[in-house]
């Protein structure tokens, strides 16, 4: 059967570029990075070349980016380790209410530690604004955490001017850009941030490797504690293979970008033109401008969204109804409920991410694999046309 995975934003299939670049990192190159001889020093050699690559994708110093197991990773890191060394200062953070769960419940975390958390509003795009940041600024704060672009709903925040906001009363600035790197272009020199964390597998790299860019001059307690390595900043043998897969993914991520984003665009725009062309009574979700190259995000009325999938799947067809339920509430996803998405319709929404593999060809058979789904779910459907819908 066919296969048609348009779920790039969940993972995407590693290219074999990257591959083939990991493989002596396994059989020849296995040295530890921190051995001095010949097999040591050239697995060290490969962690350099990847630490460039990384930096180079976002215009960061070398020595400014530290690998981690994961963007998980890097934002817990930067969440705990900010409110560790700066806790005599203050103890009050700023985040989203659309953030991934990653950060949000790091924050809940720290909360339970004596951390006081604002969560920002988003509109009904899900942008946050300046303004709004500004006002929620207090002597306190320490830390003020905002995504670049959203994985749900694919809004791309104005990140260059809240950063600019923090900055000017002096305090740190992060960015999860997990969704943003390789999607939009990222410049840390320009934006002005100060710690930004990254995933290798959302850019065509391995599954297990991240990093966390740390502006020089900045400060953040250590969150895995041992050995010497990444310059005493995160102990722990390094996944060479990994780390060398995440760096040829960043080289390709750069030299593609352009590319990546008309690709992506093209195709998620005529998804959605087909989609609205076809089926009746769908509404689009997030921001028209200002997304992310690849995410369409729709919700269809009166039917579940993981039916559409598990009945998607069976045509080989791979889709996310976004984020699975969060534990605080009932909604299916705490980035529609920030932008107003009223519950019934929540319920029928599906996330698509198109990507580097992602053909026209594969666009028409999702559409007509869908059309076909959803008009059957609906015959089924007890509430089709319904009031209250
Ligand atoms: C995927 C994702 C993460 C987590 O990255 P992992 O490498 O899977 O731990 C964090 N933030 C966002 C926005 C993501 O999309």
């Amino acid at each position: 059967m066919k296969q048609v995975y348009l779920d790039y934003s969940a993972t995407t299939p590693v290219k074999d570029e990257v591959v083939k670049e990991m493989l002596p990192y396994f059989t020849e190159a296995y040295g530890n990075p921190s051995s001095i001889y010949s097999i040591g020093v050239n697995a060290k050699a490969g962690l350099d070349l990847a630490r460039q690559r990384v930096a180079d994708l976002i215009n960061a110093d070398a020595k400014e980016i530290t690998f981690t197991s994961c963007g998980t990773e890097a934002d817990n890191w930067v969440l705990e380790g900010v409110a560790d060394k700066l806790k005599d200062k203050g103890n009050h953070i700023i985040t989203t209410k659309i953030e991934h769960h990653a950060i949000l419940h790091t924050c809940e975390y720290l909360e339970k530690h004596g951390f006081e958390v604002t969560y920002l509003d988003v509109d009904k795009e899900g942008f946050v604004t300046p303004e709004a940041l500004e006002a929620a600024i207090r002597d306190n704060t320490i830390l003020v955490s905002i995504m670049m672009v959203n994985n749900e709903i694919g809004t791309v925040q104005p990140i260059k001017e809240l950063a600019a906001v923090a900055r000017a009363k002096g305090i740190f600035f992060h960015t999860d850009a997990v969704q943003g790197l390789g999607n939009v272009p990222i410049d840390v020199k320009d934006l002005g941030v100060d710690f930004l964390s990254m995933s290798a597998h959302k850019i065509y790299g391995p599954k297990g490797v991240g990093a966390l860019f740390a502006r020089k001059g900045t400060r953040l307690s250590n969150f895995i504690h041992g050995g010497a390595q990444e310059s005493k900043k995160r102990a722990g043998t390094e996944n060479s293979a990994g780390i060398v897969g995440f760096g040829k993914a960043a080289e390709l991520a750069r030299e593609g970008l352009e590319n990546h984003i008309v690709h992506s665009s093209v195709l998620r725009d005529a998804l959605w033109q087909k989609i609205e062309a076809n089926i009746p009574d769908v509404h689009f979700n997030g921001p028209r401008d200002r997304r992310h190259p690849g995410n369409l995000n729709v919700s269809f009325d009166y039917i579940e969204g993981e039916a559409i999938l598990l009945m998607l799947d069976a045509y080989g067809i791979s889709v996310s109804t976004g984020s699975a339920c969060s534990s605080k509430s009932l909604a299916p996803s705490h980035v529609l409920d920030a932008i107003g998405v009223p519950i019934t319709r929540m319920n029928g929404t599906v996330r698509f991410t198109v990507g580097d593999f992602t053909t026209p060809e594969d666009i028409d058979y999702v559409v007509d694999a869908l059309t076909k789904v959803v008009t059957r779910l609906r015959e089924l459907s007890p509430v089709t046309g319904q009031e209250g819908w």
